[in-house]
């Protein structure tokens, strides 16, 4: 019998191992707007609203106009585990959309108030689902046209500790601006805007250039000094696609290097310091360009499983996925005359 040293070995209940787990997926409002922007792009919305309030923890909406959901599926959403992209790990092999572990919308309902309203786009009525802290407080009918919108409020509310490592309002909507902004410029033909507060960060147009996503997102300075990539490269890499910046257009820091892994979005050092390496010389001491930059290689040459956070891969052979980087961007920049050849070492 416990004799309240606290020696006794517990089982923990079901609602404090989710939140427990939701520490890993959901770090910040940043994360929360990645899973959701994630589910609308995998559910073919060709426009994404995101509305920050705040910080994020106040309020986030990700408004879609994709296939949507049935009452049932909506519902089962929620639930752990619940995917529509996969149904075994043989699936996980060759997995094309974004998302797979079905696990994000129960995460992020286990941690806030969370409203879901969906209406299938192949017909069929509109849901509301409410949850807070993982608990499905009403499901019933809604009013919308075919799409998903999920309104998260009060992030954190149930977990204190997590809310404390927030940093300050401007930094967190900084990091919502980036993620939403890498899927804008990795999506050109989905038209993708933000708002923080009730006013327009950027909206792109969906047009299908990644120009004039470029130019919504960055601004003409930016947009302006972008040179194209397109490689097709010998070794693991099927293709290198999209666009740096010139060598005077750059930022203190590594962030505006978006780079992406057959289309996903990947926070991969290997694959940054190889575009750095690229400038060679051109590049002033600790001064880093803009990016959008897409690898392509087929799936078995990459785990994508490698973290919880889904932003992390391995590449199979890093060496080679390097160099072509490496090499792509380096023909384009002296296409436009911006590195000189190297002699050869030797
Ligand atoms: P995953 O994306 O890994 O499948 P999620 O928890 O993010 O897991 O979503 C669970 C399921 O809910 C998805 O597989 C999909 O069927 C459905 N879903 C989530 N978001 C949307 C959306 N915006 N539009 C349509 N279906 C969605
Ligand atoms: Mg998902």
């Amino acid at each position: 019998e416990g004799d309240g040293t606290g020696t006794e070995i517990r089982e923990l209940d079901a609602a404090t191992v989710d939140r427990i787990a939701a520490g890993e997926v959901v770090e910040r409002p940043a994360s929360v707007v990645k899973e959701l922007v994630e589910n609308a792009l995998d559910a073919d919305a060709s426009r994404i609203e995101v509305e920050a309030s705040g910080d994020g923890t106040e309020g986030l909406v990700v408004r879609d106009d994709g296939v949507g959901m049935t009452r049932a599926d909506a519902e089962a959403a929620i639930r752990q585990h619940t995917t529509s992209k996969i149904r075994d790990a043989e699936d996980l092999a060759r997995i094309g959309t974004l998302g797979f572990r079905g696990e994000a919308l129960h995460t992020i309902a286990a941690v806030s108030r969370v409203t879901l309203t969906t209406k299938p786009r192949a017909g069929g009525r509109a849901t509301e689902v409410r949850v807070a802290g993982g608990d499905v407080e009403s499901v019933g009918p809604a009013g919308r046209a075919p799409g998903t919108t999920v309104a998260v409020r009060d992030l954190f509310y149930n977990t204190p500790a997590r809310r404390e490592f927030l940093n300050a309002e401007s930094t967190e909507f900084g990091h919502v601006n980036r993620a939403v902004s890498r899927y804008a410029l990795a999506n050109p033909d989905v038209a993708v805007s933000l708002a923080h507060d009730g006013s327009e960060t950027f909206a792109t147009p969906g047009d299908g250039d990644v120009r004039s996503a470029l130019l919504a997102v960055y601004g003409r300075d930016v947009a302006e000094s972008m040179i194209a990539v397109d490689a097709d490269p010998e070794g693991p890499l099927d293709r290198v696609r999209g666009y740096v910046s010139h060598p005077e257009t750059t930022r203190s820091t590594r962030e505006y290097l978006a780079t992406y892994v057959n289309g996903r979005y990947v926070s991969d050092g290997l694959l940054r310091e190889a575009i750095v390496e690229a400038y060679g010389t051109q590049l002033a001491a600790d001064r880093f360009p803009f990016a959008v930059l897409d690898v392509e290689l087929p799936p078995a040459g990459v785990d994508a499983n490698v973290h919880p956070r889904k932003m992390e891969v391995r590449f199979e052979a890093e060496a080679g996925v390097s160099e072509a980087v490496t090499d792509a961007v380096r023909d384009a920049l002296r296409e436009h005359g911006l590195v000189r050849s190297r002699a050869p070492r030797g």
